[in-house]
């Protein structure tokens, strides 16, 4: 799998590291137990298209969040987190 850094351009999917889904960008408050155990261990594992977190380890470091299809592997778009929190 080839994937296109925004900074960096096209890499190999070896250079990047794998975090999970893009929840991770939408910590509950601590005080809420349930929603905090879910957030840490209760995890979907879809086949189909997902949005994930990844970070150009090998390369400029930066978290990407991608949106592919886990079952054809195709990537349909890949922007920068920080990016992603700015627009909102
Ligand atoms: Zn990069």
């Amino acid at each position: 799998m080839r994937i296109k850094c925004p900074l960096c351009g096209e890499r190999d999917r070896r250079e990047f590291y794998y975090l999970g889904a893009k929840d991770y960008l939408t910590r509950p408050e601590e005080s809420n137990l349930d929603a905090m155990h879910k957030y840490l261990h209760i995890r979907e594992n879809p086949c189909g298209l997902t949005e994930d977190l990844w970070q150009h380890e090998a390369g400029c470091r930066a978290w990407l969040l991608i949106e592919r299809n886990t079952a054809t592997h195709e990537i349909f778009k890949v922007e920068l987190v920080n990016n992603k929190k700015d627009s909102k």
